[in-house]
């Protein structure tokens, strides 16, 4: 059993660093709660042991300190009623207006077993960024425990992410439930895997997931390349790819990462086949081509019926499935059969027993849009920060709860 989960938070003060950087309209209604939804097993422990929550976050970029737009007061309402629909009926939560400063410490003072506080953005201050070692500790100040469950800023090595852990002991410092269980997810698929493992990597940009690819040629057997970035692998073979997406300063490193798998005996899988289009547009004329054989003036926007066919044999034979980046611009109605028909393959072969994590932005949208994110083993909360886990990179909030 997890150190947070053995632990009772019985008149505690527990200082919980969450991530409720959510989506706001200009109404200020949140449009997307996943990220507040995704605390409230953590903050229900802690309540139903008999213990208080003070809740910080960041919201946005704010630039110039206080900010009517970035300020957390908006999630109140919402965040209050997440929390009666828990079963724990009018838990009440309060607002503090400044994130340290007297009147936060003498409202963290006065809060009673079950009751939380949402403290204002943490980002007000530029200290947050910046790591600031004196505003951790001001921060420190207001709990008796420190519990990090913002996954999605554990990449981050700032104030109330990580430089803050040094000032409560081994035993008052922790990861949440939610953090916990990415922790895990990532391990599963990096340290963990059951062969044959393959990871699926889409996309637009080679250059963003080169150091992904070079960690998991360590540790997966089949490696899918889809998406825009398949084009740069493609014509570094000499395939013809029209006007597809491509960046000709990385064909030599898509050939070293080539020759790399090679070496490995870990098998690239390249699309052979692509959906095509005479323009960057949901409305453009398509067609489909071999992806090594590309007519000027298309581009591929979408692995092709063959390729779709090929990932999903290669998918449904793996006990073990990383995948991030979409297959195609599945914005588009047009080319997002790829993407769709790899969602299926995934939760095929999860129903047969794979592991199965999607992690990092498009691919977490496109899982959410298409109806499979239930059909999964696991659908990560954080983007940058999951991406830098399979980079094989250690992240600053967990190696400052650990330290
Ligand atoms: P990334 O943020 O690198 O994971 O890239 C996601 C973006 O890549 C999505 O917005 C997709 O529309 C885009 N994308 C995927 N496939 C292609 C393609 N073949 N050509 C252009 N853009 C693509």
């Amino acid at each position: 059993m997890s150190q947070f989960s053995q632990h009772s938070f019985a008149n505690e003060k527990v200082l919980v660093r969450v991530d409720f950087n959510v989506p706001l309209n200009d109404k200020y209604e949140i449009t997307d709660d996943t990220r507040m939804r995704a605390a409230i097993p953590t903050i229900k422990k802690i309540l139903s042991d008999g213990g208080s929550v003070i809740l910080m976050s960041h919201l946005g970029r704010p630039k110039d300190g206080p900010t009517e737009k970035y300020s957390l007061k908006h999630l109140v309402p919402h965040l209050q009623q997440l929390l009666n629909a828990t079963g724990q009926p009018n838990v009440p939560v309060l607002f503090a207006d400044d994130c340290i400063g007297e009147k936060a410490v003498l409202t963290a003072r006065m809060l009673r077993p079950g009751e939380v506080l949402l403290l204002e953005n943490l980002r007000f201050y530029k200290e947050e960024e910046k790591g600031d070692k004196a505003f951790a500790e001001k921060l420190s100040r207001l709990g008796d425990v420190y519990v990090n469950d913002a996954f999605g800023t554990a990449h981050r090595a700032h104030a109330s992410t990580a430089v803050i852990a040094q000032f409560f002991p081994k035993d008052k410092r922790m990861f949440g439930l939610l953090m916990e269980s990415e922790v895990r997810s990532a391990e599963k698929v990096l340290h963990e895997a059951q062969k044959p493992s393959v990871a699926i990597i889409g996309g637009a940009k080679v250059s963003d997931k080169i150091l992904i690819i070079e960690n998991l040629l360590e540790r997966a057997t089949d490696i899918i390349i889809g998406g825009g970035m398949a084009y740069t692998f493609i014509k570094a073979q000499g395939g013809k790819i029209g006007n597809s997406l491509c960046e000709d300063d990385r064909l030599d490193t898509a050939r070293e990462l080539m020759k790399k798998a090679e070496a490995k005996g870990v098998r690239i899988h390249l699309p052979s086949d692509s959906i095509i289009a005479d323009k960057f547009d949901a409305n453009a004329n398509d067609s489909a081509a071999p992806s090594n054989n590309i007519p000027d003036g298309w581009m591929g926007l979408d692995i092709g019926e063959n390729a779709c066919e090929q990932f999903t044999n290669v998918i449904h034979k793996s006990k073990t499935i990383l995948w991030n980046g979409p297959m195609g611009v599945f914005e588009m109605a047009k080319f997002q059969h790829g993407t769709k028909a790899i969602a299926k393959a995934v939760a095929e072969a999860t129903q047969k027993g794979a592991f199965s994590l999607v992690g990092g932005g498009d691919s977490v949208a496109a899982v959410n849009q298409f109806g499979y994110a239930d059909k999964v083993s696991y659908v990560s909360t954080g983007g940058g920060a999951m991406l830098e886990y399979f980079e094989g990179k250690q992240l600053p909030g967990i190696a400052a709860v650990n330290a």
